[in-house]
């Protein structure tokens, strides 16, 4: 029992860049959902890295000259409701299956990590939850994180990325009686954002570079705990969740 308190560990995984890789088609859906409701205007130019689903959206809609934080928040409520529908048709009409690229050792070190008793598994993640699931179904790694996505923070639980940590931890705490602190909540991800988003709760962070490449000396910059180029090296990527 002193064994399992002194190891326990809360592992939260970032889903693009990190799992999976969606290549264009995220986007394609994102702007498909946004011309749903602004069907004659074009999509301004937004980076979408490390930012929440919601925050993107608003800031889809400042360029746009959209105002008035009611106004936006339905807004934003319909644009998701459209992206969430291209998803689901993407993903039926096979599309997620061809275009969707599992990165390298996920499902390794899922397994691993599934089958240690010290370990809670979630997602801290800027998607909505059920953009996560979807994305999750189209490389078959949603059962991972079954039955109900409940474990970690989401991006309909703030717009702000920053605040998923708490958010997550506090999960746990509420849903599992685990209360996880410092070096035992770890992150995982591959942009500055996911190394950054945790210091505040002294969280480990781990650094992936399957993202995009220019990502790779910003995130080491930031000073995560520990970096791979990949998830492939199983033994030492536990070593570094666990040690
Ligand atoms: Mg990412």
């Amino acid at each position: 029992m002193l064994l399992f308190q002194r190891m326990k560990r809360l592992v939260l995984f970032d889903i693009d860049g990190t799992l999976l890789n969606g290549g264009k088609l995220w986007r394609e859906c994102f702007e498909a959902g946004f011309r749903g409701v602004f069907p004659s205007c074009p999509f301004p130019r937004v980076a979408f890295s490390g930012k929440t689903d919601r925050q993107i959206c608003a800031e889809v809609l400042a360029k746009t000259g959209s105002s008035g934080h009611s106004i936006i928040e339905d807004v934003i409520d319909q644009m998701i409701a459209g992206y969430i529908g291209q998803l689901k048709a993407a993903v039926a009409a096979g599309r997620a299956a061809s275009e969707v690229e599992l990165l390298p050792g996920v499902h390794e070190l899922l397994n691993a990590l599934i089958g240690r008793t010290e370990v809670t598994i979630g997602l801290l993640t800027g998607n909505v939850r059920d953009g996560a699931r979807l994305k999750l179904a189209s490389v078959r790694i949603d059962h991972y994180f079954a039955p109900s996505f409940h474990i970690g923070a989401f991006g309909d639980d703030h717009s702000d990325r920053y605040r998923l940590p708490e958010i997550a931890v506090a999960r746990a705490r509420a849903e599992l009686d685990l209360h996880f602190q410092g070096k035992e909540v770890v992150i995982i991800g591959d942009t500055v954002h996911d190394v950054n988003c945790g210091k505040s709760l002294g969280v480990r962070a781990i650094a992936v570079g399957t993202g995009r490449p220019e990502y790779r000396d910003e995130i080491l910059r930031a000073g995560p705990d520990s970096f791979f180029e990949t998830l492939v090296k199983t033994n030492e990527v536990l070593t570094a969740i666990l040690e």
